[in-house]
């Protein structure tokens, strides 16, 4: 049977560390489908899929946080966003294309040099973005790198994909209100030792409720209603427009010469946009001064 998708919030009565939880097969398996991608790469992609999940339960308003790694490696990109409404969406890119099967290895390995970037698009307001270069052997590993670097919450993650199913654990201290510094930091190294036990097979099988009692049995946990997850592309037919204005009026109206019109196809889901001679000529009309 497969497991819901699914993010579950957490604190620790009487503490200052909270945690949430995620398991993704479906919108996993949508992604992976919308690509051929190497194992070692799918893999990744569910790693970061589950992060995007993960960090989304922290913003506070509505919007969408992105995550994206580039590298100089034959893993060129891998990004994986998250809307406060919990649709997740996904996409690798490898040097030699989508459909290659040879590529193997570690993620420094595969990605090389290169950064993570941490943007947050709140519906209204201004855009943050925080990146850090990716110098730990794991994709946990950089983001922990992040929030030591940049938020300054202690903060942990433990991500797991095998191709068919992902899920991950954060664990977070916040600043202390409940606990001394001192007893924080106790508490926080107990969690994150109990923490360090799972294993890939436990995070991929099993359903949240039993992971986190397996886990933390003797702790005081307060475990939130669930939040379903799934995929979803925030594609569409004005957006791709907006995209084509961008490209400016000679740019476009020179592929139409060409080809005969403009066809896209978004490179999440696939869904194919198409504008004819007549739609380009009137969305430009449209905005004479946007262009000039
Ligand atoms: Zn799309």
């Amino acid at each position: 049977m497969n497991r819901p998708d699914q993010l579950h919030r957490f604190i620790f009565d009487h503490s200052d560390i909270r945690g949430e939880i995620v398991s993704l097969s479906a919108s996993y398996r949508k992604v992976l489908s919308n690509g051929r991608y190497p194992p070692p790469v799918g893999e990744l992609l569910g790693e970061m899929l589950s992060a995007a999940g993960l960090l989304s339960a922290t913003m506070k308003f509505d919007g969408t946080l992105t995550l994206q790694a580039r590298g100089e490696g034959s893993l060129k990109l891998l990004m994986a966003d998250c809307t406060r409404h919990h649709s997740l969406r996904g996409i690798a890119k490898t040097a030699s294309g989508e459909t290659t099967q040879t590529e193997q290895g570690t993620f420094p390995e595969l990605i090389g040099r290169g950064h993570l970037a941490i943007t947050i698009d709140p519906a209204q307001g201004e855009r943050y973005q925080g990146i850090v270069p990716l110098e730990a052997p794991t994709l946990s590993g950089c983001l922990e790198h992040y929030f030591s670097q940049s938020e300054q919450l202690p903060t942990r993650l433990w991500l797991f994909a095998d191709g068919r199913d992902a899920g991950g654990l954060l664990l977070q201290a916040l600043p202390t209100k409940l606990q001394s510094g001192e007893e924080r930091e106790v508490y926080w190294q107990h969690l994150c030792t109990l923490a360090d036990t799972i294993t890939a097979e436990e995070m991929l099988s099993l359903e949240s409720e039993t992971i986190l009692t397996r886990l933390f049995h003797q702790e005081k946990l307060r475990l939130f209603e669930p939040r379903d997850m799934d995929f979803a592309c925030s594609c569409s037919e004005s957006r791709t427009a907006e995209m084509l204005l961008t490209l400016g009026e000679e740019e476009v109206m020179g592929i139409v010469e060409e080809m005969g019109s403009v066809e896209i196809d978004c490179q999440f889901c696939h869904q194919h946009y198409r504008f004819d001679r007549q739609q380009v000529e009137s969305l430009f009309s449209q905005q004479p001064d946007i262009l000039h």
